[in-house]
């Protein structure tokens, strides 16, 4: 029998754009090729590829059609290939320094990467060790050491690493699946790691070790603690110093800081981490921005509930928050009553479902918007609290609006309103949308059906087109149980926050059997639209916090004026004067400490209070105040009543906001 050779030949494969245009090109082509096909620059700034919506290295070959994005620095898949091969090239100059260190998990963050290290018995990576590293790292850059995957048995995989003493790789390994194990090797450093990577070591151009902090292998604090080492890179020098700028002015800035020196908020130990306890002037603050919130919705006919911090753990198995948090939940709650148990809510939700059933419901009542400032509470790990961002108690500027599918175009509309409202009245003029739609080719595990899902989803790309709001629409990142919307603020600093957002839920109506009656005199199931503006109270406070540096508008400001009499004698007009204000709802106080003025005036700088009024003999004489502008600005002596109605009116017109739905 003759064996017939045929040599194959490369077929043409059609690679599609981003902006649907498509062209062919080789079997086995890689991304930086394609690139190079289109621009050179282009081939200088692409970091990773994503192919078929997976991010891949630039330099893998693509062996049939395929639909392909060049990721470059702005996109986030780009800067996350950029910043783990980092810690990559961290990790082979660690090897080089610290000949015996062994590895644990090294990956991007959102703001660069880090690396948990065992360095061995006795030796301590410190911050003076830092700059060698970062030279070494250089001097690995200038070397342009290719990056190469490779696959690997999962045999092999492991008789490499335990060679090399790697146990903690070598109990990675053991957790994965044989057929889908790959290596990256960058000169004589070898990682086990799934990529994407950089094609090789030379685009990192500026690095920068930040800190070292200790971490439990695995985050299981009876296993050895590892160093963590965080660093962050870029192409440019210049963008690594910018970043070094923005975080000096960011430490500044620091909600935690900020919050102890302006009696916002405190936590105590007695109490309980991550419990914050809101002190007088930050309650003030939180009590203007739900006062503002609660105005604005009752014009947009929201009713304000209330209802229990705890719920029967019964409530939460209908709803499935059981099994989503149970394990990670408070323990439960267990009354004299045999069996009986509760739980600390996880969510407002399932809650507000029980108000929509305390009657039986018609068409005509809908849509129904049922608004809390709801606390919930939910577990998190000491090692993760911080400051307001992560707490185990909080609240949620929270609404449930039930309505009927067709409605959920227009309650989109109006929820946008009054989220551009608030970010307008708090100065964040910077603000990005995402859109979560379906997985197209996966529809099988949304709940729900298809005809809903479809109105719904058209409805929130039309909202954000009507609106003008630009969205980025991302496939696959909805919830099984309904797509959203999602808002990201930038502060003064160009740091994205997430905030707000509006979720449509199929689910919940579904768990709990809601109903409504139609005009067809049927039963019907309405939809459920989670919102939620500022998020949570306490996240949002800490956003504000370090977006205006505590400078907060005079509207939100905790204490709006302090009056400074010049001596003792003008105590008594001083108090006068913080009567008056407070009749015209002007929140002032007064500084009646035996100090000199000036010391008086930088103190209350400090304390970014909007209006300083400094009271004397003349002023007590003509019932005036003499005005200084937080910043310095001297505005003369004014009579007290002028100075109260121009804050009044200042105030008005910085809460002055239109409804355009
Ligand atoms: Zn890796
Ligand atoms: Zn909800």
């Amino acid at each position: 029998m003759a064996i017939v050779r045929v040599r194959r030949m490369k077929n043409m494969i059609k690679i599609t754009f981003p902006d649907g245009s498509v062209r062919e090109y080789k079997e086995g082509i890689t991304s930086l090729e394609i690139a190079e096909s289109i621009s050179p620059r282009l081939a200088q700034e692409v970091l990773a590829a994503s192919v078929n919506g997976e991010t891949w290295d630039l330099t893998r070959p693509i062996g049939h059609d395929a639909t392909v994005k060049l990721l470059k620095w702005e996109d986030e898949e780009g800067r996350h290939a950029y910043w783990h091969s980092s810690a990559h090239l961290m990790a082979e100059a660690l090897q080089e320094l610290y000949p015996g260190i062994k590895f644990g998990i090294g990956p991007a963050i959102e703001n660069g990467f880090y690396y948990d290290v065992d360095p061995g018995e006795g030796v301590v990576i410190k911050e003076s060790d830092f700059p060698a590293i970062e030279k070494k790292m250089l001097e690995l850059s200038a070397a342009k050491e290719e990056i190469r995957r490779q696959s690997i048995s999962k045999a092999d995989a492991v008789k490499m690493f335990s060679e090399r003493n790697e146990n903690y790789k070598v109990e990675l390994i053991n957790e994965l699946q044989d057929g889908t194990i790959t290596t990256y090797t960058q000169g004589s450093f070898t990682d086990l790691c799934r990529g994407p990577h950089l094609p090789n070591t030379s685009y990192i151009k500026a690095v920068k070790i930040l800190s070292a902090a200790g971490a439990y292998w695995r985050g299981d604090e009876k296993r050895p603690q590892l160093t963590r080492l965080y660093g962050i890179t870029f192409p440019k020098k210049k963008m690594l110093d910018e970043y070094l700028v923005m975080l000096e002015e960011a430490k500044k800035r620091d909600h935690r800081k900020i919050g102890k020196e302006l009696e916002l908020f405190a936590f105590s130990s007695n109490v309980g981490a991550g419990l914050p306890l809101w002190l007088p002037k930050g309650t003030q603050l939180r009590l203007r921005l739900e006062d503002f919130l609660k105005k604005i919705q009752n014009e947009f006919d929201y009713q304000q509930v209330i209802t229990p911090h705890i719920g029967a753990k019964q409530l939460y198995v209908t709803s499935g928050h059981y099994a989503k948090y149970g394990k990670d939940s408070f323990q439960p709650i267990h009354t004299p009553e045999e069996g009986e148990e509760f739980l600390l809510k996880p969510m407002n939700c399932p809650h507000h479902c029980e108000i929509y059933k305390a009657f039986p419901r018609s068409y005509k009542e809908l849509p129904l918007r049922l608004a809390e400032f709801g606390t919930v509470y939910r577990y998190e790990q000491s090692g993760e609290l911080h400051g307001l961002t992560r707490v185990r108690g909080f609240t949620q500027d929270d609404a449930h609006i039930f309505c009927t599918p067709d409605q959920v175009k227009g309650e989109f509309l109006k929820v946008m309103d009054i989220i551009f409202i608030l970010f307008k009245a708090l100065n964040f003029e910077n603000f990005e949308a995402q859109i979560s739609l379906r997985d197209p080719n996966d529809k099988d595990k949304y709940i729900g059906s298809e005809e809903n899902w479809e109105k719904a989803e058209a409805a929130i790309v039309e909202a954000c087109a009507e609106k003008g709001l630009k969205a980025k629409v991302v496939l696959g990142e909805a919830a099984f149980y309904g797509p959203k919307l999602d808002f990201m603020v930038k502060d003064a600093l160009g740091r994205r926050w997430q905030l707000g957002t509006i979720q449509v839920d199929y689910n919940l109506p579904e768990r709990f059997e809601l109903e409504y009656t139609g005009a067809d005199n049927q039963k019907h199931r309405p939809v459920m639209i989670h919102r939620a503006p500022f998020g949570s109270m306490e996240r949002f406070v800490a956003v504000l916090i370090e977006h205006t540096a505590g400078k907060f508008p005079l509207w939100l400001a905790p204490t709006q004026a302090v009056v400074l009499p010049v001596s003792e004698k003008h105590n008594e007009y001083a108090q006068h004067v913080v009567k008056t204000l407070k009749k015209h709802e002007i929140r002032a106080e007064v500084d009646d400490r035996n100090e000199k003025v000036g010391r008086k005036i930088r103190d209350n700088e400090l304390k970014r209070i909007p209006y300083l009024l400094v009271v004397g003999e003349k002023e007590a004489e003509n019932e005036e105040v003499s005005v200084r502008k937080q910043g310095g600005i001297d505005l003369g002596s004014i009579k007290l009543l002028t100075f109260a109605q121009n804050v009044t009116q200042e105030v008005k017109e910085m809460m002055n906001w239109e409804r355009t739905n």
